[in-house]
């Protein structure tokens, strides 16, 4: 029985006073998450995370939203994993299709992190998805296939036991335009598929999210279908009020 995981991906928002007043006002929900078998997560910039990790439940799940494959040198601007560490962190978002776009973040890159994130037995959180182009052109399938054999070349069973896949149509993220819940059904089922045939049994075992315009409105439809288990939200994170309500929807 996978357990359901809800993980709000901040991006680049909330000043660090922010970030640890939402983590001080989120104890009870994460007391609540808890008791209903519901693990529950925030990814605050890096310069949150010891401030959310210091104020927040201990149950509270808190994930970097990137990082760097090696554990130190001279590359200016990143973070090494050995660095998240020291502050007690141990889960990590990889390949958001934001990084993507923007960062030239490849599946081979991807592939280097995931590899040293397990290494130093963190949980990464695997994000794949397609371009509104490649879903026009009925490359979903091909796209995300790729994404995943790329992203998780060359691991073993034993290694991904605990790996998160996130499926997230990039044309649903941040527009308010989510995917129905029969394609994110569809898609996870197709990564479940690919996961069975690249490692076997513990396919079972691999937590695949939907994220893409997931609201409090919306959430309880993804949760129920069988091979969705559970969320990567964005922009309904931000609020504890709406954070709230994604989580006692789904009760
Ligand atoms: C995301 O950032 O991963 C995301 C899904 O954003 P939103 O929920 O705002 O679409």
């Amino acid at each position: 029985m996978r357990r359901k995981l809800l993980l709000g991906n901040w991006k680049m928002n909330k000043l660090i006073s922010e970030a640890k007043e939402f983590a001080l006002a989120s104890h009870e929900l994460a007391d609540l998450a808890t008791k209903s078998n519901i693990d529950l997560g925030v990814a605050p910039t890096f310069l949150s995370l010891q401030a959310v990790k210091e104020a927040a439940n201990k149950n509270m799940i808190v994930a970097a939203q990137n990082c760097h494959y090696l554990p130190n040198g001279a590359y200016t601007g990143e973070v090494s994993i050995p660095m998240l560490k020291e502050l007690g962190i141990s889960w990590c978002i990889i390949g958001h299709s934001e990084r993507r776009t923007y960062d030239n973040e490849t599946n081979e890159k991807c592939n280097l992190k995931i590899k040293a994130l397990i290494e130093n037995e963190m949980v990464p959180v695997y994000c794949v998805g397609e371009t509104l182009a490649q879903f026009e052109a009925g490359e979903t399938k091909k796209v995300v296939g790729e994404q995943v054999r790329n992203g998780l070349k060359d691991l073993t069973a034993e290694q991904v036991k605990n790996l998160v896949v996130a499926y997230e149509p990039v044309w649903s993220i941040g527009t308010g335009k989510n995917a129905s819940s029969e394609i994110a059904e569809n898609i996870c089922g197709f990564i479940r598929d690919i996961l069975k045939e690249m490692f076997g049994k513990v396919s079972e075992e691999i937590r695949i999210l939907y994220g893409g315009s997931v609201k409090p409105v919306n959430v309880k439809e993804y949760l129920s279908c069988p091979n969705v288990d559970g969320a990567l939200v964005g922009g309904a994170s931000l609020k504890i009020d709406s954070y709230k309500e994604l989580v006692t929807n789904i009760l």
